[in-house]
């Protein structure tokens, strides 16, 4: 049975092509009306094959898609009363935007006057009214993918597939259609499914994201709970820039842990030992985790996280007007400091410490994270 409070849901959702490969493996998910869902994870994960699955563009080995409350695997993809935006975004050439936009109407035969309408009411959502009469080839790479935004709205859609949309646009572009994006998700209403294999799109524009590896999801939450609390090695390693550092050590019984490399001795904070110490980590070996945001290299800090001091070995900094990159070795593993405050001068090492409250640990055979 479907869940009656999504517009979509995968029910153990497994594709394997014709030659034998499986590109999806047990996909779960509930989207409910009117979220904005990001599917990330690096090229090949599956995240392409899982959107054109909910199209219709590609056949369900096993398993069931339901939108709507109607059981699709078999229902025809223009019956699914969903768009897809694509990368390129395969406008027609020689027809003028009005009429790109009204194309997918007309061949519905919807009545002329309801096609104008809706034609008028996409083109002035998204700015296009005094481009109407223009050919493709005489827009912006910005307004082309408006045009591509534009014919999706003009369906009406209940869910709204984009794959990779804006990975054709230069960064200064990318970063504009991404605030518009957002604006229009809200202004429609409407339930968008978003592929991606950038981590800050993801980020921005999420409701909640679902991160893919071979296949498989790793992790679906909101963007906070994923930055704050990656399931395992791969989510820490794939969200946020730069990504988290990672050290080799031991949990001790008192509660410390010991960086192999430099042997430098930190204080973990209770309630995390306590979750590590349950699940039977005391004398193993484990990697702690450390966002670049979360390390510190000024006075004010020390006295505030007495467990994680630590010296870096310093290799070389970028200035990035409000804070700076601090790019380093703690014992033979890289770190990278995101700060803000630095007091003390440049020299071959520099005194930091850990937000101790901040970090995290995972077992180095299953990687995943083992503090609560
Ligand atoms: P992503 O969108 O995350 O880059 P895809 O969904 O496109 O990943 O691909 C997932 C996996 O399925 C990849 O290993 C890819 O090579 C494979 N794949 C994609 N399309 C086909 C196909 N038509 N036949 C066989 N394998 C495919």
């Amino acid at each position: 049975m479907e869940n009656q409070n999504s517009i979509i849901s995968l029910k153990n959702v497994n594709k394997i092509y014709p030659n034998g490969a499986q590109a999806v493996f047990d996909f779960n998910l509930d989207i409910k009306d009117g979220e904005f869902i990001v599917m990330a994870g690096p090229s090949g994960c599956g995240k392409s094959t899982t959107l054109r699955m909910i199209a219709g563009l590609e056949e369900i080995s096993s398993g069931e898609l339901w939108i709507n409350g109607k059981l699709c695997n078999d229902v025809a993809p223009r019956d699914r009363n969903i768009a897809m935006v694509f990368q390129n975004y395969a406008l027609y050439a020689h027809m003028t935007v009005y009429h790109n936009l009204a194309f997918s109407l007309l061949i519905r035969k919807i009545d002329s006057d309801e096609i104008h309408k809706r034609v008028m009411a996409a083109a002035e959502m998204l700015g296009l009214i005094p481009y109407l009469n223009r050919k493709p080839k005489q827009l912006s790479g910005g307004q082309r993918q408006r045009v591509a935004v534009g014919r999706a709205i003009v369906r009406n859609p209940v869910v709204y597939l984009l794959d990779e949309p804006l990975s054709n646009l230069d960064a200064k572009l990318r970063a504009s259609m991404r605030k518009e994006l957002s604006q229009l998700h809200h202004q429609l209403n409407a339930t968008f499914i978003y592929v991606t294999h950038d981590q800050i799109e993801a980020l921005t524009l999420a409701d909640r994201i679902v991160v893919m590896k071979d296949g498989y999801i790793q992790q679906c939450s909101s963007p906070k709970e994923m930055f704050d609390n990656p399931v395992n090695l791969f989510v820490a390693g794939f969200i946020g820039t730069p990504p988290m550092n990672f050290y080799k050590g031991i949990i001790n019984e008192d509660g410390t842990f010991t960086h192999t490399s430099s042997g430098t001795v930190l204080t973990i904070e209770p309630d995390m030992f306590e979750s590590i110490k349950n699940k039977g980590y005391v004398g193993k070996q484990v990697i702690m985790a450390s966002r670049p945001d979360y390390v510190y290299m000024d006075e004010a800090t020390f006295a505030k996280y007495p467990g994680g001091k630590f010296t870096l070995k310093l290799d070389y900094e970028e200035h990035l007007g409000a804070y700076n990159l601090v790019y380093g070795l703690f014992g033979d593993e890289r770190c990278i400091a995101k700060v803000y405050n630095r007091d003390q001068a440049s020299g071959e090492t520099v005194e930091c410490v850990f937000d101790m409250s901040k970090v995290h640990f995972f077992d180095p055979e299953t990687e995943n994270r083992i503090n609560d």
